[in-house]
């Protein structure tokens, strides 16, 4: 298999007046086309900033990324920002949607900053349906659970069949049933679509799904979880028996494909 992500040596200094904060101190790790990874680690051990790195919203201080092959950690930030659109969905924590349109039009907002002219409208109702909200093309974010926004902003990070998806706690404003229900859903599109799905998460519920956890303290990466294959010895986190598990097809089956608030 190969690797989406190959990240060497990444150091992120802030400079606040004169004081240097080292957010990241030197990472190194990869991540392989169609892997789930979660991101843990105390608040403040750099998360945020690795994400924003991986995500191609941020540059390291130094240090190489190769995203798909290609180095974006020296980019521009125009050509950081075309990268970003074509290869990276973003979820975050508070949805992030523009509360004044319907949920087709948020859908769409990729394709428009992609420059997509044509077809649109009917490529962000398929990824409604594929999250289940067909039946919700033209509600508002305002009339729409918590659970069904979280779906509309799957939608939108899948629409551009990204080369990676990257949820900030996708998870954390949400109560642990419908949580579980966006869990199953990312789950059941990276089974789907082998998109690379990277989730930052304090919740072990969440983690313990991952195949794996990159775990930060303090601007390193834990020793326990370096490397593309940490050995079953000395990664804390259990591995699940993978994607083939029992457990995860019949959730993915039942889910998938419904919005189960609706
Ligand atoms: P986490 O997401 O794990 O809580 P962050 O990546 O947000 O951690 O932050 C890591 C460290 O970098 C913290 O000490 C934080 O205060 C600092 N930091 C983050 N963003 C900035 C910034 N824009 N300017 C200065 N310091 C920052
Ligand atoms: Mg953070």
């Amino acid at each position: 298999m190969s690797n989406v992500i190959e990240v060497r040596d990444i150091v992120k200094t802030y400079q606040m007046g004169a004081v240097e904060v080292h957010a990241l101190r030197g990472v190194s790790f990869d991540i392989q086309k169609g892997e789930v990874v979660a991101i843990m680690g105390p608040s403040g051990s750099g998360k945020t900033t690795l994400m924003n790195m991986l995500g191609c919203l941020d540059r390291p201080t130094s240090g190489d990324y190769h995203l798909d092959g290609e180095l974006v950690s020296s980019l521009t930030d125009d050509q950081l920002a075309v990268i970003r659109n074509r290869k990276v969905g973003f979820v975050f924590q508070s949805f992030n949607l523009l509360s004044r349109v319907s949920s087709l039009a948020n859908v769409e907002l990729p394709l428009r900053y992609a420059g997509v002219r044509e077809g649109r409208r009917n490529l962000a109702r398929e990824a409604l349906e594929a999250v289940g909200l067909g039946d919700r093309v033209t509600h508002r974010p305002t009339e729409l659970s918590g659970g069904q926004q979280q779906r509309v902003a799957v939608a939108r990070a899948i629409i551009n069949n990204p080369s990676i998806i990257m949820a900030d706690e996708p998870t954390g404003n949400l109560d642990s049933k419908v949580g579980q229900e966006i869990m199953d859903l990312l789950l059941s599109l990276n089974k789907k679509r082998g998109t690379t799905l990277i989730i930052v998460t304090h919740d072990p519920t969440i983690s313990a799904q991952t195949e794996r956890v990159i775990r930060l303290i303090d601007g390193h990466l834990d020793e326990e979880s370096n490397g593309s294959k940490p050995k079953p010895r000395t990664n804390p986190v259990k591995r699940k028996p993978a994607k083939t598990s029992p457990e995860r097809s019949r959730r993915t089956r039942k889910d998938v494909g419904k919005g189960s608030e609706s």
